[in-house]
């Protein structure tokens, strides 16, 4: 019997014969209910088609704020979930509190959108501050990932001792300095590659520019941006 990681609700799992075989990342680890809960972001008409905010408009502000700082890069963001009221609750629970074990509760979806893309695509995980790390414990981008059976390399360090992001206003978190470096030895790896830089959760897009600016001097084909929230 799979229990749901949130509500602990029973789930039930028509069981195939490929299913005997199922791996960690294609179990669901969801069940219904929690899962309607969410506010998926493909169900949204009205959206920014570059970034996915509710707008209105073919491209929203904040966009078109960031084509002027950022003219030469093709910005494209996609994400699963809109951080409705649920996605708070679970990533306070999981990143804030620690529990670990709820980088699982998206592993299937995770998996899903993204199937298609493991061999002709390298993943990055945004990288956390040493300090961070150290109270965390884990880098919550990266359990993910490995959770929803996707392989990435560490290209980027967090060089950043600011404070946590969550305590700062909207204009303070633009107003960012560059956080991250190149790791040594990684342009190699990176040069003609399909990037796709990850995090948990797209607020403003600062660190995302951010970690895209810091890769153009490995010339990628493309930088691509996701994130579990938005
Ligand atoms: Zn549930
Ligand atoms: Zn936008």
């Amino acid at each position: 019997m799979t229990q749901c990681l949130w509500c602990e609700e029973k789930i039930e799992i028509a069981l195939t014969f490929s299913g005997l075989f199922l791996e960690k990342a294609k179990k669901e680890y969801i069940c219904n209910t929690c899962m309607n809960r969410l506010e998926p972001v493909s169900n949204k008409h009205d959206q920014c088609g570059t970034c996915c905010k509710p707008s209105k408009d073919k491209q929203c502000q904040d966009c078109l704020k960031w084509k002027k700082i950022y003219p030469d890069y093709d910005f494209k963001h996609r994400s699963l979930f809109y951080y409705n009221h649920f996605a708070k609750e679970y990533m306070e629970k999981y990143k804030i509190m620690g529990d670990c074990e709820l980088a699982l509760l998206f592993s299937s979806q995770l998996n899903n959108c993204f199937k298609s893309r493991l061999k002709d695509s390298v993943f990055i995980p945004i990288p956390i501050s040493g300090k961070s790390l150290t109270v965390r414990g884990f880098n919550q981008v990266e359990l993910l990932l490995e959770n929803a059976g996707i392989s990435y390399i560490r290209a980027l360090e967090n060089i950043s001792e600011e404070e946590k992001q969550a305590k700062k206003n909207k204009k303070e978190r633009m107003e960012m300095k560059q956080p991250f470096v190149l790791k040594n030895g990684v342009e190699s790896q990176l040069k003609g590659k399909n990037v796709i830089l990850v995090d948990d959760l797209y607020t403003t897009g600062r660190t995302l520019f951010h970690a895209a600016d810091s890769l153009k001097n490995c010339f990628p084909a493309s930088i691509k941006t996701f994130s579990l929230f938005r």
